[in-house]
């Protein structure tokens, strides 16, 4: 495929993915922002800056440079572009990023809290406890930088103060750990009403007398 047409399809995964999660509750108004990192290149594709999902066309699309420099695109891209950005440089197998203010994920995230790893499912999917990234100004490099460190190999962190961000080796992978994220916390949450989580049990040598 030529790469006009990677682009295009990458493009086309951002809009569907950005609408996505507006439809879902993740992000409200223009909150949030979602990125494709277009293959066999060294260029990603990103929601724009203060654009409501359900008003994004196609073209609305930004298309950014590795160096953070913008190809195309008639608005600037996501405030949050050096955070994606610092992302893909740190991982090489991310192909697509979800940044969602998701309410039960940014509830742990304001608590100061990582979500410790109490589901299959999360294990599986995002590779252990959510952790959480100190705080860093929105569009900060600091933020970009608490980001990929609260990362780690792992597939999503939680923002203090603020939300969640997710990876995947396709943007698809990305909503739907971000999907996970939402329920760990929901489940962290309630599970404190009954006495507090366990962790699995595959890792509850590791969090032996660990406050949770
Ligand atoms: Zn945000």
């Amino acid at each position: 495929m030529a790469n006009e047409e990677l682009i295009l399809e990458a493009m086309k995964e951002v809009l569907i993915t950005g609408q996505e999660m507006a439809r879902r509750g993740l992000v409200a108004g223009t909150s949030g922002n979602c990125s494709v990192r277009v293959p066999e290149t060294d260029l990603v594709v990103i929601t724009p800056t203060s654009l409501e999902y359900e008003l994004m066309l196609h073209e609305d699309i930004c298309v950014i440079g590795m160096s953070g420099e913008q190809v195309k695109g008639r608005h600037k891209p996501s405030i949050e572009i050096n955070m994606h950005l610092a992302i893909y440089e740190a991982r090489p197998e991310v192909g697509g990023i979800v940044h969602t203010h998701q309410t039960m994920g940014t509830a742990v995230a304001v608590a100061g809290k990582a979500i410790p790893p109490i589901l299959e499912e999360q294990v599986f999917s995002l590779l252990g406890a959510v952790d959480l990234a100190e705080y860093g100004a929105p569009g900060s490099a600091e933020l970009a930088r608490n980001t990929v460190e609260a990362l780690g190999f792992k597939n999503a962190c939680l923002l203090a103060h603020h939300g969640v961000v997710a990876v995947g080796q396709k943007i698809r992978n990305a909503l739907h750990n971000a999907e996970i994220v939402e329920r760990a916390a929901s489940i962290y949450i309630m599970s404190n009403i009954l006495g507090g989580p366990k962790v699995v049990p595959f890792m509850a040598a590791e969090y032996e007398g660990k406050d949770l």
